[in-house]
């Protein structure tokens, strides 16, 4: 039986790694009928806000990423930590530390000028001291000889010193237990089985099989992934430009297409680009996860985006982007519409100008590229239009014929005043959108 978690700090907004996170355990979950759970790691009281939870919920939802309830808060559970960090010292596995900040600074100090990494000198290790609220701190008593195995996944066996990690802090001097005891201590109690997350995890991981052990508690599968990198090779970051998901949400992405170039970053079927969810679930598993870190290619989603945007009928994007306004015209325009649009804001953009009677303001710099003559021309179409409404097509032919102006000039005009703009969908298929009321409504509004 599968049980997975995300487990994201909410100190910000939900970066593409930890989508592909939360993804990933998702799909693993889902595939084999087990539990997906959210956690959400906020015993960081002064880095987590409120907000920041809300645009993790907020991202999952639009990703589709729905988690088995409860949602565990972290800082919810400090009575629980606290209990475990209790039981290791009745385990004789852990014990009180009276170090001073000052003194372990000094360590850090002296053992940087002497070059080497050594953490706490376990000073107190052996003293048996009692707890002193407020002046002790509880430390795991890390194995001092030996060697250290993991079993990951991805990376394989690994074994490290035992004596080359220091013992940890579990409860600060104010009582607050660590996050590598918080983790375990939930990661244990959530009866997770798979442990799917960054390979920044992975020196964590360690110590927190160290934890595990002392508890004589099993370590879940470990599947730490190679983080995601930007088309330059350094890792994936506010550099390489927007980075989270709201993003790509309020840009008019599809959460398909975010949700299949998240999919290749990292695991691959095949060459398969555009990944269902259906599909998803059929072909995600362990092994077909890379070992070497991907390059996130923000073309490639605009790619994918665009795909989505062609491929979904014109009434269903009418209902995704909430439309307002003329529908018939804008079922009409649409085909044509989604094969230029990039993203859903693109695409709604161009929409308004097809579906409400006014438009825009016409910025003044267009405006000033219509001279007297076609200000002129201009008038007199909008004249004859109503004549001609049968076929405005015709209409046009005539009337730059007997006028000797040439169409593609008077073609940018007719844009400009109809819609603001200098491209357009196809000039006849724009008029006989738009018709007449709303032609001369608008070359008025444009001309006075
Ligand atoms: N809260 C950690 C983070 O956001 C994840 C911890 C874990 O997955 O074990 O990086």
């Amino acid at each position: 039986n599968v049980v997975t978690r995300f487990a994201p700090s909410p100190t910000g907004w939900l970066h593409l790694g930890s989508a592909r996170t939360a993804l990933f355990n998702f799909l693993y979950a889902r595939k084999y009928g087990g539990k997906f759970f959210l956690r959400i790691e906020d015993t960081d009281s002064e880095r987590s806000t409120p907000q920041a939870v809300q645009q993790i919920f907020d991202a999952l939802h639009w990703l589709r990423l729905d988690w088995d309830e409860p949602v565990v808060f972290q800082s919810q559970r400090r009575q629980r930590h606290m209990e475990v960090g209790e039981l290791l010292l009745e385990k004789g596995m852990a014990y009180w530390c009276y170090c001073t900040p000052d003194r372990l600074q000094t360590l850090r100090e002296t053992a940087k000028l002497q070059g080497k990494i050594i953490g706490y000198d376990r000073h107190c290790r052996s003293l048996d001291l009692p707890s002193l609220p407020g002046v002790s701190a509880l430390r795991l008593k890390s194995p001092l000889a030996g060697s250290l195995h993991l079993n990951d996944h991805l990376k394989g066996s690994l074994c490290i010193q035992a004596e080359s990690l220091d013992d940890m802090v579990l409860l600060r001097r104010d009582a607050s237990p660590t996050y590598m005891l918080a983790v375990v201590v939930d990661d244990h109690d959530m009866e997770i089985t798979h442990i799917i997350r960054g390979d920044d995890h992975l020196t964590n991981a360690f110590r927190q099989a160290n934890l595990y052990h002392a508890l004589g508690w099993c370590v879940p599968q470990l599947v730490h992934i190679p983080l995601i990198h930007g088309m330059d090779g350094a890792k994936l970051s506010k550099r390489h430009g927007a980075v989270d998901v709201q993003y790509y949400k309020s840009q008019g992405f599809f959460p398909e297409a975010v949700e299949s170039a998240l999919l290749r970053l990292g695991w691959a079927h095949g060459n398969e680009e555009k990944i269902s969810r259906e599909n998803a679930l059929h072909w995600f598993d362990l092994d077909g996860l890379s070992p070497s870190p991907s390059r996130f290619d923000e073309e490639k989603l605009l790619d994918l985006n665009k795909y989505y945007i062609h491929h979904y009928t014109p009434s269903h994007l009418w209902a995704i982007l909430e439309m307002q306004g003329d529908k018939v015209r804008g079922l009409e325009v649409l085909p044509e519409l989604q094969k230029r649009a990039k993203t859903l804001i693109d695409l709604r953009e161009h929409l308004n100008l097809y579906v409400y009677e006014e438009i825009p303001v016409i910025p003044i710099e267009l405006l000033g590229l219509i001279n007297a003559q076609h200000e002129q021309y201009l008038h007199e179409f909008s004249d004859g239009v109503v004549q001609h409404s049968d076929d405005l097509e015709l209409f046009l032919k005539n009337f730059v014929a007997t006028r000797g102006i040439k169409l593609p000039e008077f073609a940018k005009s007719l844009r400009i005043v109809l819609l603001g703009r200098t491209a357009s969908v196809g000039l006849y298929h724009m008029l006989n959108i738009l018709g007449p009321s709303w032609i001369i409504q608008r070359i008025r509004k444009a001309l006075k």
